[in-house]
């Protein structure tokens, strides 16, 4: 049986301050994720329609019309999470807890250090504009807010 964990090397290369976590997943699947995130403190994150190959190939998705596909390319959702280090293994086992069915065709996590953040509207820069009130890290300094 897989270990359902993300399986980490021994630290991070290159190192970064900031990562951003890509996840393609099944486009049935992203609601369940984005509310496993949410619900731990992750509250930013973009989502884009992407069209993919991979191992599941030209092959007809068994869950659902709304992944069929005529041609090779099969409808798939792009998930992109920028966190900070302290996060990135908790975000990546949300995402395999909750995308994963066990088929081909669950999707793929890219890591992708990230050299800043930038909050439009303030100017804030690194670890103010990465922080998002009521997130993760204030989740976890008050002892109030269960953390699922
Ligand atoms: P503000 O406090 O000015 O509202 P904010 O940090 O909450 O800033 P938004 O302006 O609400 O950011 O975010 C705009 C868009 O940026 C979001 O809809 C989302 O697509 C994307 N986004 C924000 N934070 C992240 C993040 N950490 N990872 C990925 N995408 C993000
Ligand atoms: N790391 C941020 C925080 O704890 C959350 C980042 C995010 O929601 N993508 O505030």
């Amino acid at each position: 049986r897989l270990p359902v964990t993300a399986a980490a090397g021994p630290g991070y290369l290159p190192d970064s301050e900031f990562y951003k976590v890509e996840a393609i997943l099944r486009p049935w699947r992203v609601p369940h994720v984005s509310s496993g995130l949410l619900e731990m403190g992750i509250r930013g994150l973009t989502v884009s329609d992407v069209r993919g190959v991979g191992a599941q190939g030209g092959s007809t998705e068994r869950h659902g019309g709304s992944e069929f596909s005529e041609d090779k390319f099969i409808a798939k959702v792009k998930m992109e999470i920028v966190v900070c280090k302290e996060q990135v293994e908790a975000v990546i086992d949300k995402i395999i807890e909750k995308a994963r069915t066990g088929e081909i065709g669950d999707g793929k996590i890219f890591l992708i250090p990230v050299s800043d953040v930038v909050r439009i509207r303030t100017g804030e820069r690194g670890k103010e504009a990465e922080r998002m009130t009521g997130g993760m890290s204030d989740r976890l300094s008050s002892s109030v807010v269960p953390i699922s």
